[in-house]
This record gives structure tokens, sequence and C-alpha cells, in this order.
């Protein structure tokens, strides 16, 4: 493959609008490839590769009366997805329990890392300058050249009832709130420092909002749903849309933190 071919790693797609002009270069799915998930020997690590649902492993964790993974049952990507995201919900976020990472670059080599060659933040995740992922001269931080193939999670012993129990709670809890039933690609944008950009967007009167076959969920204004055949252009725009409404009526730029990808049609 040549060394300017464009890669990109996709899990479940479940952060990500791809433009209605697709990708130029290699898209790799890992969804039904990496699937391997086990306990290791010290009973208290689990390998997950990258291509499993992020709700398998914290069932699998609960089930060998492992804690501290229960989180990951809200978070519908893959563990690939997870560990680019630094995904988390109720209090938990991956790379709180990340032991170490195998990752894979563009010539097939594997790579085992720790979590501190990564500088990790809300919902980013880079590979340190020393380990070859932030450009050196720059400074400038860009995409590794690597991804991820699997993760260790370390966890600690719990009550397998107690971890299904918080699981099912929250579950409950997203059911109640989030647009579930309806295609999405969940929260789109970061919740800026002191507020919620569901309020903001709300407040602007977006809620239900829509744009070709796409809407601004009436359930929960941080979610865009498609209704009908929404084109990605259609998401795109009604994205911006809450975005200049959201400055003209309190000066806050907000973050999308879904990503967008591909080529314009
Ligand atoms: C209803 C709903 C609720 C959600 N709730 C939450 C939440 O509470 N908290 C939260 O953090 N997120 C949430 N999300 C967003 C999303 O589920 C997470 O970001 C998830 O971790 C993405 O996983 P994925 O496999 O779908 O990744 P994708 O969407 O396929 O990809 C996301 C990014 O990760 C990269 N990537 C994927 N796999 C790999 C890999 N193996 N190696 C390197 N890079 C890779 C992709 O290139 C892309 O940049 C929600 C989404 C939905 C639809």
């Amino acid at each position: 493959m040549p060394a300017t071919e464009p890669i990109y790693f996709v899990g479940l797609g479940s952060n990500l609008l791809v433009r209605d002009g697709g990708l130029p270069g290699t898209v790799v799915f890992t969804h039904w490839a990496l699937r391997q998930l086990r306990l290791e020997a010290d009973g208290n690590e689990i390998y997950a590769e990258a291509g499993l649902p992020s709700p398998k492993v914290a069932r699998f964790a609960a089930l060998h009366g492992l804690a501290g993974a229960e989180f990951l049952a809200g978070i519908p990507g893959t563990v690939g997805g997870a560990l680019a995201m630094n995904a988390g919900c109720h209090g938990g976020e991956t790379w709180d329990i990340v032991a170490r990472v195998r990752t894979v670059d563009r010539a097939g080599q594997l790579h085992d890392r720790a979590p501190a060659q990564y500088q990790v933040s809300y919902r980013t995740v880079l590979l340190k300058a020393e380990a070859g992922g932030i450009h050196p001269a720059s400074r400038i931080p860009h995409p590794s050249e690597e991804w991820f193939v699997a993760a260790i999670f370390k966890l600690v012993r719990g009550d397998g009832a107690a971890s299904r129990e918080k699981i099912r709670e929250l579950l409950t809890r997203r059911i109640a709130t989030q647009p579930l039933n309806e295609p999405n690609a969940g929260s789109v944008f970061r919740n800026p420092t002191g507020d919620f950009a569901a309020r903001l967007i709300e407040a602007c009167g977006l809620k239900g909002h829509a744009i070709g076959g796409a809407a601004i969920s009436p359930k929960h204004a941080n979610f865009i749903v498609n209704r009908r055949d929404a084109c990605a252009a259609d998401i795109e725009a009604l994205i911006e849309c809450a975005l200049a409404a959201v400055k003209a009526k309190f000066g806050i730029e907000l973050e999308r933190e879904v990503r967008i990808i591909g080529e314009a049609k």
C-alpha cells in the first residue's frame, strides 16, 4: 500500500458522520474481524480485541465478578472506538481501566504500548511525541499512524450481581433520556465547561428543527436523528445551524464531539 494512501479504521460508526461523497482511501472495518475476548491468567485483567462491542466487555466483566467496566455498557461502539475516543459515561472513562494496548502500524507491525505513552484527555487520545505520534518539529498533535488492535483492561474484584444491576440502571436511564429508537451518532457536541450543549440548543428553540430527513431530537437536543433517508449534508447543515444559533444567543462556540470524515458530493 502506498505510504500516502489514507487509512481509516471504523468500528461501529457510532461516533461518525461520513460525508455523501465517501472516503478516499482504505477503510478497515474491525467489527467482524477482531473479536477475541478472554480473562487473563491473573483473573483481574480482560483481553478484548478492537472489534468487540464495548457493552459485551461490560457484561463479560460482570459475569466474571470484575468491577469497573460497567460504564462500557452505555457506549454503543467497539473497543477500538472507545480507545480512540476515550469514550466514557456515568463517571467512567475508557483509559481509566486500560493496563496496556496493542496497536498495528501501516507496515503491519504490532506494538504493545502502555497508557503513559498516550496523551489522554476528554474524548481525545494521541500517541506522545517520543512514541512517534505528535509531530516533533511543530508539536502540533496529529492522528497517529497506529490503530488499536486490542486492549488489556485492568479491573478489580467485585460483586457480579451488583455490576449487573448497575448496568441495568444505566441502560434504563439512557432509554429514558436518549432517542435510541432512531439512528443517531450520539452527542453531537461536547458540553462546554459548566453548561450542557443540549440545554443551550434547546434554549435556542431548535428541538425538533429539521433539515431534509434529519432533525434535532425532540427527546434530547444534543442528538441529531435520521428521520427518513437523511443525507450527511442534511446532518452537517443542522450541526452548523445549532453552532451558529448558540454562538449568536450565548456567545459560546460549541465543539463537535461527532467526527466528520470523507468528501462532500
Ligand atoms: C446512542 C449513542 C450514545 C452514545 N453515548 C456515548 C457516551 O455516553 N459516551 C461516549 O463517550 N460516547 C458515546 N457515544 C459515541 C460513540 O458510541 C463512542 O464514541 C464509541 O466509542 C465509538 O465507537 P465506534 O466503534 O462506533 O467508533 P467509530 O464511530 O467507528 O469511530 C470513532 C473514531 O474512532 C476511530 N477508531 C475506531 N476504531 C479504531 C481502532 N481500532 N483504532 C484506531 N481508531 C479507531 C475512528 O477512526 C473514528 O475516528 C454514543 C453514541 C450513540 C449512537
